[in-house]
């Protein structure tokens, strides 16, 4: 296959890592990567980094960090291995709200630095540029700023166990660089390690885990008696925004031989329950597209002030709480975050604009995995949401909106339905054409040959020409570049199964005509509570909403999806009896999936909701983690 590397990103792909001396890397023959190699086509140019890699590029980075809870601040040193071109004396990092305290040689000789403008859009922050000289490998004092936007320190009070303190971190997409100066960008890979050393409290102990495997190497700078140092590292190279780090009261119990969950005491029981069909989805995952190459796979349920539903951190998935169902009917976000241990983690998008490379493959994956392991009807109704989301957007935007094409073109918004689900049915589509077996071959190839590179649309398609599609007949048919990089949805999607939902939606059709509330409901699928809630008349009397909710107790159901639905159809109609529940729903949950439309909601309702957004968010806003904060301030001055 055709590489879009040029012989400059190969040579710099040679690592110096964590062996690097003070000498400058020169070598005549080209040794075999240790980091996987850079892409330098225009469409794998990084706009929000500040890094220059073509010149010189950190290929390894070790932490020494204290955790300051009282401060909420993290301080110490991050130590970076450099490749650089020979007759190169600068670097170029990004940092967002850092302190930089120094930057030193590794005999602690200071090196000359510079700190660029800020920019604040998009969070770019700044570039800290170090004159190393022939220095191959620097060290960086520093400490993060009071508000780093990847750390949220949450105080005793907001952990169900109100004991001690909690902190997690969330990187993606360039949130790194707020506690981290590295290189912050998806094409550069970097293998890591970090000591983090927390206070031993008298309340209990303060427990750390990485996305990296914990180990017991002796601190270059051990911490004072009061404090206890982790050690934990990751030998496999990553883009930088999987590097992540969570700690408070939590607990483990294993799942299966190398699958695990941790979460905090109160919660692990019910979090365990839920996430037991773990150990089964890595068979399945390993059955559809080949080994798992990290180790281990654990999991840790957070707090519900997590802004996401889950983040794949390389062994180690963050996960919202609020999938917590008791029935595991919202667990396909476990086999999400999974399935990106292949798409995302093993090939990672070279830039934001082809994020759909992570997202849209893996939640065509995440189908697969829930095919495998809770059968065909689940699957399909799930990819029977996922259809109507998309069409829902295409509604709203119209199908000629450049937004709406796969490869965006640095234009990024995460938990779109096109990235997502749009890639999800274009991968679903293929499949359907070329037939399951080929496509699966491919798709095995594709994680093999690209593992632990960067990768963009350009090379996805050429991959998929050169791999997959066998005559000129079948690539019309196959339509990939208007997949891609069209609009819309090409005329060929392999729509969900109209039977999928014939019931439901037949009794939505009855709801509608005579107001009759399904007797069936109990016996209904998540998937298939979600559909009818979906599709009831947007305009309800507070007659017809007290109906249904006690028919189907909607304001008392265990699983936050149909609570939500339940919410945003409540406050719609402008329905006073949900607001308490709302309002307690806001205060409690930070995740952006439900807390953004609720006040969305809120605030279209005008002269009615405002208010009510208002005192809700005064009382809110401090508790949510700087993601769901940009998103409910955009709302809430009048943005959506
Ligand atoms: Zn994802």
């Amino acid at each position: 296959m055709r590489r879009l590397t040029s012989s400059l990103a190969i040579l710099l792909s040679a690592s110096a890592c964590t062996t690097a001396t003070t000498q400058p890397q020169v070598s005549t023959a080209i040794p075999e990567p240790m980091v996987a190699p850079i892409l330098t086509g225009p469409e794998a140019l990084d706009t929000l980094t500040f890094a220059q890699p073509q010149i010189a590029r950190v290929t390894h980075v070790s932490l020494d960090l204290a955790l300051d809870f009282e401060a909420q601040r993290v301080s110490g040193t991050a130590t970076l291995d450099v490749l650089a071109r020979p007759d190169a004396h600068e670097i170029v990092l990004d940092i967002n709200g850092l302190d930089i305290v120094s930057v030193t040689d590794m005999r602690d000789k200071a090196l000359p630095f510079t700190i660029g403008a800020h920019v604040e859009e998009e969070g770019k922050g700044a570039p800290l540029t170090i004159r190393m000289g022939d220095e191959r490998r620097i060290k960086i004092a520093y400490r993060s700023g009071p508000d780093a936007e990847a750390l949220q320190w949450l105080t005793p009070e907001q952990t169900l166990g109100g004991k001690l303190p909690f902190l997690f971190s969330q990187g993606q997409a360039i949130l790194n660089r707020t506690w981290i100066p590295t290189q912050d960008s998806p094409g550069i890979r970097q293998t890591w390690e970090a000591w983090i050393s927390t206070v031993i409290p008298a309340e209990g102990e303060i427990d750390v885990v990485m996305s990296g495997i914990e180990g017991d190497k002796a601190d270059p700078t051990p911490p004072p008696p009061n404090r206890i140092s982790h050690y934990f590292s990751m030998d496999k190279p990553v883009p930088p925004y999987l590097i992540a780090l969570a700690a408070g009261d939590i607990d483990f119990r294993a799942i299966g031989p190398r699958t695990g969950v941790w979460a905090e005491p109160s919660v692990l029981d019910r979090a365990h329950a839920e996430v037991a069909d773990t150990e089964q989805m890595v068979v399945a995952a390993e059955k559809l597209y080949g080994e798992y190459r990290w180790g281990r796979y654990d999991m840790i349920v957070l707090p519900p002030a997590f802004p996401y539903g889950g983040m794949e951190n390389p062994v180690m998935t963050f996960l919202t709480p609020t999938f917590i169902a008791g029935d595991r009917s919202n667990n396909g976000l476990v086999a999400h975050e999974l399935a990106h241990s292949w798409s995302g983690n093993l090939v990672t998008n070279a830039v934001w604009g082809d994020s759909w490379l992570n997202e849209g493959v893996t939640t065509y994956f995440e189908n697969r995995i829930v095919e495998e392991v809770y059968g065909k009807k689940r699957a399909e109704q799930e990819a029977a949401l996922m259809y109507a989301n998309i069409q829902e957007v295409l509604e709203e935007v119209g199908m000629n909106e450049p937004g709406t094409a796969l490869s965006t073109d640095g234009q990024y918004e995460l938990g779109s339905a096109i990235a997502y689900d749009k890639g999800a049915f274009f991968l679903r589509t293929v499949e359907r054409i070329v037939g399951r077996e080929r496509f699966d071959a491919w798709l095995q190839q594709w994680f093999d040959n690209h593992a632990f590179q960067p990768a963009t649309s350009e090379l996805f398609l050429a991959d998929m020409m050169a791999n997959l599609v066998r005559s000129d007949a079948e690539a019309g048919a196959l339509m990939l570049r208007e997949w891609i990089f069209g609009p819309g949805l090409p005329s060929n999607v392999a729509k969900p199964d109209p039977a999928a939902f014939a019931e439901v939606d037949g009794a939505v059709s009855a709801y509608a005509a005579s107001g009759t509330i399904p007797s069936a409901w109990d016996n209904w699928t998540a998937a298939e509570q979600i559909r009818f809630l979906d599709n009831l008349p947007a305009e309800l009397s507070h007659e017809q909403l007290a109906a249904l909710d006690i028919a189907l107790g909607l304001s008392g159901t265990g699983n936050n999806e149909i609570l939500f639905l339940w919410l945003e159809m409540a406050l719609e109609n402008r329905y006073e009896p949900a607001v308490p529940q709302a309002e307690a729903f806001l205060a409690r949950v930070g995740r952006a999936k439900f807390v953004r439309p609720l006040f969305q909601v809120l605030w279209d309702q005008g002269d009615w909701g405002r208010p009510i957004a208002t005192r809700i968010y005064a009382e809110t806003r401090g508790s949510y983690h700087s993601v769901t904060r940009d998103y409910v301030d955009r709302v809430m001055s009048g943005g959506d």
